[in-house]
């Protein structure tokens, strides 16, 4: 079975998760973080694309001492395996996930990686080959789960979102919505890619949990199984 995989996210109130120059912004507050903390902590890995490693240089650690404590505690490492999708190995070596915090780190690369690039990566990191050209996610999932890896939550960007969901491997998405407007028509969004065109491809939700959070809301929903 493949690992259960919650993608989670902060948006504007108009649907943007950062602006049309791909910079990173604040949209959440100290509650969200707070929460998306938890969620971390409570993951076996997150996954993040090339995308967000090159715009934002997120660590992907888990903030709070005490979450950490009680990972070490639980026996685990106090970060989740941190995972970065990654076709053609452009993850800057000196990138903060691969610098900070503990636990392992995996770069999931194409077979035509090229083989320098993969070599400086295999000495910070664990390299998974998943697919020719680009990044095959189902058998990321399924090399992550041969690895004992249960659950995993997806932090973006939209490009990689979109991957997930279009192959159909999200069973939860999980959205801050904050009250602000970002706009414009290039600025990236939960699922970008190339999009459904059929009504009758899109991914039904089913109805979510909302709770008020930081002037925005957070909205839970689960994908509605069709089978
Ligand atoms: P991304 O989704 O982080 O990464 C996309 C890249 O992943 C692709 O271009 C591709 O590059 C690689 N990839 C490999 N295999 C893939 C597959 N099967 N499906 C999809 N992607 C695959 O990049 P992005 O869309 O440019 O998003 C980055 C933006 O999102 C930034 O502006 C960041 O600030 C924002 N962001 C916002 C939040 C939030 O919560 N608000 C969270 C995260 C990110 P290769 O072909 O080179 O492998």
């Amino acid at each position: 079975m493949r690992p259960y995989v919650t993608v989670n996210l902060a948006m504007s109130a108009d649907g943007k998760i950062s602006t049309r120059e791909h910079r990173q912004v604040r949209i959440s507050g100290p509650r969200d973080f707070g929460r998306v903390d938890i969620l971390k902590a409570g993951q076996d890995a997150i996954v993040v694309g090339i995308g967000t490693v090159l715009a934002d240089n997120p660590s992907l650690t888990v903030k709070s001492p005490a979450l950490r404590e009680d990972r070490r505690r639980a026996g685990k490492d106090e970060d989740p395996v941190r995972v970065v999708v990654d076709s053609q190995a452009r993850t800057p070596p000196e990138a903060d996930i691969l610098r900070k915090g503990s636990g392992e780190r995996i770069i999931a690369v194409s077979e035509s990686a090229p083989g320098e690039r993969v070599g400086l990566l295999a000495d910070r990191a664990t390299v998974l080959t998943a697919g020719k050209d680009r990044v095959d996610l189902v058998r990321l999932l399924r090399l992550l789960g041969e690895r004992g890896i249960r659950k995993v939550m997806v932090e973006g960007g939209g490009t990689l979102i979109w991957g997930f969901f279009s192959r159909g491997l999200v069973d939860e998405f999980c959205t801050f919505v904050g009250p602000v407007i970002i706009g414009g028509r290039d600025a990236p969004t939960p699922a970008d890619g190339e999009g459904f065109v059929k009504e009758g491809d899109f991914i039904p939700l089913e109805p979510p949990a909302v709770t008020e959070c930081d002037g925005g809301v957070i909205l839970r929903w689960k994908v509605r199984k069709t089978n």
